[in-house]
């Protein structure tokens, strides 16, 4: 049976016309779902008792299973799920993690199970991928995560998977996110991260919604680039530039790039002048995340004063936004680039 869950808005009004439900109800249904997060057709208390059981005639309202939840001394959690349990399609684990940062409270969703793309310092990639999550899946972790904190203010596509390869779902997820009838978060507090798939941020340019867009850049020449991810032996540099520029022409909306800083690889005064060379002009706001260590690869994260050094002559040069995101959740495996689908060992 279909799970009601896995559908679209769009979806669920032509369905609930289909079964002969006046249009107004799609509101109702969808408030039912995913605001109040009901798990049963029955405790939705504002619909008749014969509409209720053409519901659950029709549907199921599946939920994702915890299999654990973990926190850290700041506060940051990292919630691991059950995929959904339908034995025709691939099962294993999605993390999620939540950060509370001052005002913001955000939740960091995964698109994929594990990821295609093969970026040399992630661990998400190096245990590849399995297939991309449905529309419930990617939903139901903030659902569940809701449940459990305080509050929710942003949302970031930066868990496992490339978002724009799963666009589909991740367009539907978003639309409900930001429906007064879902989750109701703003689209400017919605962030879309890409590791630079110039078709996906193509889609964006007539997206209607206007949620931001960050690219993890990780390396301002072709040769690096392309060993740290492979993605860009289709997708050059070069070309990702020019439509990157071509977004902000069209939609006047800052980028954010992300670039992780690793030891020896891409953290030199030589990288920081190439770095600036390709960005300045586009308006763009610069994160530098220092390298996650995880056990299985040798890659290093650089000492406190380099990464100041680097931050200092962007800084300098740039005069736009740069920060320096210290990841949370490392003592969790739950930063950038360490989340994956297989059951992690106790940390
Ligand atoms: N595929 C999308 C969404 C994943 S975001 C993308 O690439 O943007 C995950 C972020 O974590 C990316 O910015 C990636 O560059 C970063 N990352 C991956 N492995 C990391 C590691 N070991 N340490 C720090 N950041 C890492």
């Amino acid at each position: 049976m279909e799970n009601i869950r896995n559908l679209s808005i769009t979806q669920l009004k032509d369905k609930l016309k289909e079964y002969g439900y006046p249009s107004y109800r799609t509101k109702q249904i969808l408030k039912w779902i995913w605001q109040k997060g009901v798990n049963s057709f029955n405790d939705m208390t504002d619909l008749k008792k014969e509409d209720r059981n053409k519901l659950s005639r029709h549907f199921s309202l599946k939920n994702l299973i915890i299999e654990n939840i973990k926190t850290d001394k700041t506060g940051t959690r990292k919630f691991v799920f059950h995929t959904d349990n339908n034995p025709d399609i691939p099962q294993g684990f999605i993390e999620t993690v939540y950060i509370p940062q001052g005002k913001r409270h955000t939740v960091c969703l995964s698109t994929q199970l594990g990821c295609p793309l093969n970026c040399t310092f992630c661990r998400t990639g190096y245990y590849g991928f399995k297939r991309n999550l449905t529309l419930f899946e990617i939903l139901s972790q903030l659902l569940e995560v809701k449940r459990h904190v305080e509050k929710v203010s942003n949302i970031v596509f930066m868990g496992m998977g490339e978002p724009f390869l799963n666009w589909t779902n991740v367009k539907h997820a978003i639309e409900i996110i930001n429906s007064d009838f879902g989750f109701k978060i703003g689209a400017r507090k919605i962030t879309v991260s890409t590791a630079g798939h110039i078709p996906g941020i193509k889609k964006l340019f007539e997206f209607p919604l206007q949620v931001k867009l960050a690219v993890s850049l990780n390396a301002a020449n072709e040769k690096t680039r392309s060993f740290l991810m492979p993605i860009n032996r289709h997708f050059h540099l070069k070309n990702l530039m020019e439509t990157l520029k071509e977004y902000y022409n069209v939609k006047k909306k800052r980028i954010t790039f992300e670039y992780v800083l690793i030891k020896d690889i891409n953290d030199s005064i030589e990288h920081a002048r190439e770095l600036v060379k390709l960005i300045k002009h586009i308006p763009c706001k610069l994160n530098l995340i220092p390298y996650n260590p995880f056990p299985e690869k040798p890659f290093k994260k650089p000492d406190f004063k380099r990464i100041e050094t680097f931050k200092a002559f962007l800084y300098k040069a740039l005069k736009s936004a740069v920060s320096v995101r210290r990841s949370r959740g490392s003592s969790l495996l739950g930063a950038c680039g360490q989340l994956i689908y297989k059951k992690q060992k106790e940390v």
